[in-house]
């Protein structure tokens, strides 16, 4: 069995490996597509002391420096369940191989939810953005929309407002279900504008965005924004309901974890995106990795025969 096995290939998962694998201990990673979303991010100016660099340059540099340790790397391969056995945790593969391990971390991180509509796969890294923290400096001086009401969209918004010269908040709700404080400074701020009721219905562009349709579901009108940018906020999915009840989760299917990384379940352990901690960000799922491989250390040398 391993000592460590790590289920996920993004960020989470390459720094908890090389910190489990550090300590000369049994050691693997069973991921879907090993680099997660890193994968889909052009560039990356916000992982610290690299001041740029580019998101496939980036995986490639994570595969290096996991091959650099002996780590048994399982890519291509999606586990399809997790069993806490007496002795060890058993996880299942969807190709149906077990794999049997003293601890585990759970790195499986997230999605994007998408809005759907025309132009948004197209405008990807175009205009199309899902992150206010990384990409909200691209759009400095320029027209954006944000589409999505609810705490999140509202944060973004006010977040993006003190960069960008103007901020349309697009709901499709009657009103924004954000938390009453966002909504309150939301309208504090003079270059943002509301609209409800809109259902986006097509982000246009030629090379990059260069604006947005929507329609009024009151009046049944449809309206075209011009801007140069569009945040899609309407929600970030864990990739978690693989998990079931195995593992305990909170209502938006994140995994709950404490400041050690551990999970309800004795010996598993999770990081990054899929986990409960509010911020999403390469530096941070690093981070949690990290801190998730040493504490699963720790509970193998308290919980193993001499
Ligand atoms: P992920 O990167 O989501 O990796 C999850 C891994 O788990 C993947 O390998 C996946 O294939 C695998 N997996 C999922 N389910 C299973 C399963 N059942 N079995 C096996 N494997 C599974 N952050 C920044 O800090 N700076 C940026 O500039 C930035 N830009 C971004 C741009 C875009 C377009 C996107 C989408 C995100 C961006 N982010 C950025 C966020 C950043 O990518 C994430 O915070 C980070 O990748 C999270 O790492 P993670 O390892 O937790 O999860």
């Amino acid at each position: 069995p391993f000592d460590v096995l790590v289920v996920g290939g993004g960020p989470a998962s390459a720094s908890a490996a090389i910190y489990a694998a550090r300590k000369g201990i049994r050691t693997g990673i069973v991921a879907e597509r090993f680099g997660g979303q890193v994968n889909d991010t052009a560039a990356i100016e916000n992982f610290i002391g690299v001041k740029r660099t580019e998101g496939p340059q980036f995986v490639a540099n994570l595969g290096e420096h996991v091959k650099d340790y002996d780590i048994d790397v399982m890519n291509l391969q999606r586990a399809k369940s997790l069993e806490r056995k007496k002795d060890f945790v058993e996880i299942e593969l969807e190709n149906g191989a077990v794999l049997n391990s003293k601890s585990v971390i759970l790195s499986t991180g997230a999605r994007w939810r998408k809005v759907g509509v025309p132009g948004e796969d197209e405008f990807r890294n175009k205009g199309v953005a899902y992150c206010p923290h990384c990409d909200g400096p691209l759009f400095e001086g320029k027209d954006v929309a944000v589409i999505g009401g609810g705490n999140s969209g509202v944060e973004a918004a006010i977040d993006l407002a003190g960069i960008v010269k103007h901020v349309t908040v697009l709901e499709f709700a009657p009103e924004l279900k954000a938390d009453s404080v966002l909504q309150d400074r939301l309208k504090s701020l003079p270059n943002v504008t509301v609209l409800p009721n809109a259902q986006t219905t097509k982000i246009t562009g030629t090379d990059n965005v260069n604006g947005i349709t929507y329609v009024d579901r009151g009046t049944q009108t449809e309206h075209h924004i011009e801007l140069a940018g569009v945040f899609v906020q309407i929600g970030l999915l864990p990739n978690t309901d693989w998990l079931g009840d195995a593992v305990e989760r909170n209502k938006f299917g994140e995994i709950t974890i404490d400041r050690h990384g551990a999970t309800n379940v004795p010996g598993v352990f999770a990081a990054g995106d899929c986990t409960d901690d509010p911020n999403k960000q390469i530096i941070i799922s690093m981070g949690s990795g990290a801190n998730a491989a040493l504490n699963a250390f720790n509970y193998l040398i308290r919980n193993e025969a001499p």
